[in-house]
């Protein structure tokens, strides 16, 4: 199938172009590419150091920095520095609710499924904007090092990701003007820095144990006719070497006790710092003296490894449950892999080297292991390493239209054929038995503008309330280039069934054509798509805030209903002012007015039902 490059700058198809490899990361990113002479290599933007710290910080005047400048302002303006926006990305104000107080940034409580957004100032911005500074920072640091235009990335990400996260990286991708290629999995990218798989004749079963700043993970991986598949992850997104860091904090106050250190905020950096510094210092040698403010600050490697048991127990414990889920046993393991800052620590080393009972790969640098491995993959889809077969990919997205005529993937271009995806929609309006199903080819964010591949309709959906019906739509895509499309409702059984072949009758020249005017269009795409959004989610706020008052009436004040109707007219009055921050406001405003009739109303209802009930 058609593999093309495209210089942007002429439009003309291009063999020789550079494309990078990102490891875009919870607290740090990096960029990396193949140099010269053929070696991953991460990319030093004029000494500004390897690691680009995942941090976006607004200036008052609206102006951004990113990185090590950003970082700065993490203590002095918490408010407008942003970090660990990775955790943000793909999710939705309920996935994140339990952590909400880890952002020192304003999360919005929009109280519904759809995806978080952050509040600077008085704008609004979605994880996906802001990944794409990042990225953006990233790109540039590369073309001003490389002295070349950089457009196309593989980016990395966890292999928990779901569909909605890897779809947000590949939005951040190219709102950053970056053609994102494929996203692959961090393990598989560290694997591939190491060499493992890229034989196609090889059969392993591989670990990758990657522990971070403030996140750890380990995935069991199976690699197969040049094949990566997850087999099972397991882990837990608040542990890390910043646990590490506040252990020795702990033992340092509670050894020159310390009463009041807790409320002396530049004391409590401080002594972080120091403790960073005294556990990367203990990572080689034995003993760590120094002091903070006239605080003696010293501790032995013994009894820093005696603090941090517990917690490296706990990553051995999630290796152990990976495993099970995987059928597996630490003997079935061929090779581990460390990724990650923390895997320096010799606990650590040698806590997972004795529980799979081998020596771990640990030569590559782990922060940089899954940039490395990401630029390998570049490389490979470029098509730069003869000696490996490039597998039948499709040449362009496949995916349905949603509300506002958006194009919704399911199967990412460059995907390997066969493959599968679904995703589960539901119904907007409630009663509704109808769902019309639209399917589409091609790369821009509005499906007018893509290649239209068939149209049905799933019938006889059981009138429910909006929002109630479970709609999976599947794709499955066979080794000859048939899609399958199936749509079926789970709580009725309802089903209908279609085949195209979405290779039918396009040309090569169609498809590079596509994917230029996709590259030419991105940023006007995602913005628009932005609006169309933003008009969808308020459309549906209004919707549900006047079924909501219909239905409730009885248990609001009639100065309540008249104030809760004037919200819902000034949203009304921004749907179509392609605004987005504008009508964010809005349904932000709306929201924080009802919510607690919302929760009123649900006391009163369960009251009236306990009502003269014994329990
Ligand atoms: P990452 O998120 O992969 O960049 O990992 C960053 C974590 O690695 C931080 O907690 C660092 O303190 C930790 N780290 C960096 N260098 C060392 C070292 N030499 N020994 C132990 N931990 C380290």
């Amino acid at each position: 199938m058609a593999k093309v490059s495209i210089n942007i700058a002429t439009g003309s198809i291009q063999k020789e172009e550079i494309i990078v490899g990102i490891d875009l990361g919870t607290t740090n990113s990096l960029v990396a590419f193949i140099n010269p002479e053929g070696n991953p290599q991460v990319i030093n933007d004029a000494g500004k150091g390897l690691l680009v710290p995942s941090v976006v910080h607004f200036n008052p005047d609206g102006s951004v920095v990113v990185g090590n400048e950003a970082k700065q302002f993490l203590i002095s303006d918490p408010q407008n520095t942003i970090f660990s926006v990775k955790r943000l990305l793909g999710r939705s104000y309920h996935d994140i609710e339990n952590y909400k107080d880890f952002f020192s940034y304003k999360v919005i409580d929009d109280n519904s499924e759809s995806l978080v957004k952050i509040k600077v100032g008085d704008k609004f911005f979605t994880p996906i904007e802001l990944s794409s500074l990042i990225l953006k920072e990233l790109k540039e640091r590369a073309e001003h090092a490389l002295k070349t235009p950089v457009n196309r990335a593989v980016i990395t990400v966890p292999a928990y990701f779901n569909d909605s996260q890897r779809q947000a990286t590949r939005d951040a991708g190219k709102l950053a003007g970056l053609d994102v290629l494929r996203i692959v999995n961090e393990p598989t990218a560290a694997s591939l820095a190491y060499g493992i798989g890229l034989n196609p004749e090889e059969e392993k079963t591989i670990a990758v144990y990657d522990l971070g700043g403030g996140t750890f993970d380990v995935s069991i991986l199976k690699i197969q006719n040049g094949i990566f598949e997850v087999l099972a992850t397991n882990g837990n997104t608040f542990l890390g070497g910043d646990d590490f860091d506040r252990a020795i904090v702990n033992y340092w106050v509670e050894q020159n006790n310390l009463t009041d250190h807790a409320s002396d905020a530049s004391l409590q950096q401080a002594l972080r710092l120091k403790a960073e510094e005294a556990k990367k210092a203990l990572s080689t040698q034995n003993l760590y003296n120094d002091q903070v403010a006239d605080i003696p600050c010293a501790i032995t490697r013994q009894m820093f490894e005696s603090l941090i048991a517990p917690k490296v127990e706990e990553t051995i414990l999630a290796c152990k449950n990976a495993l099970t889920d995987a059928g597996l046993s630490p003997a079935d393991i061929d090779e581990v892999v460390m990724v990650g800052g923390s895997t320096r620590t010799p606990l650590v080393k040698h806590k997972v080297s004795e529980f799979f009972g081998k020596a771990v790969h640990d030569k590559i640098n782990p922060d940089e292991v899954v940039a490395l491995g990401a630029a390998i993959q570049a490389d490979i889809l470029a098509g730069n390493r003869k000696d490996i077969l490039l597998l039948d990919v499709t040449p362009l997205s496949l995916g349905i239209e949603t509300m506002g005529g958006l194009m919704d993937v399911i199967i990412p271009r460059n995907s390997k054929v066969p493959t599968k995806a679904g995703r589960q929609y539901t119904t907007s309006v409630d009663g509704q038995v109808n769902m019309k199903i639209s399917v589409f080819q091609g790369e821009r964010d509005l499906v007018k503008e893509n290649r239209k591949l068939a149209e049905f309709d799933l019938k006889g959906i059981p009138a429910m309330p909006a929002g109630l019906p479970k709609v999976d739509i599947n794709f499955l895509l066979n080794a000859d280039g048939i899609l399958t499309i199936q749509a079926i409702e789970l709580r009725s059984g309802v089903k209908q069934e279609v085949e195209v072949k979405p290779t039918y009758g396009l040309t090569d020249q169609e498809v590079e054509k596509m994917l230029f005017d996709s590259i030419t269009h991105a940023k006007d795409d995602v913005a628009h798509r932005m609006i169309i959004e933003a008009r969808t989610e308020g459309e549906q706020m209004v919707y549900t805030a006047e079924r909501f008052l219909e239905k409730n009436g009885a248990y609001l004040s009639v100065q309540e209903i008249a104030d809760s109707q004037k919200f819902i007219q000034d949203l009304k009055e921004v749907l179509n002012s392609g605004d987005k921050d504008l009508i964010h406001k809005k349904i932000d405003e709306l929201n924080e007015f009802t919510r607690p009739f919302a929760e009123r109303v649900m006391d009163q209802a369960i009251a009236q039902a306990m009502k003269g009930k014994t329990i």
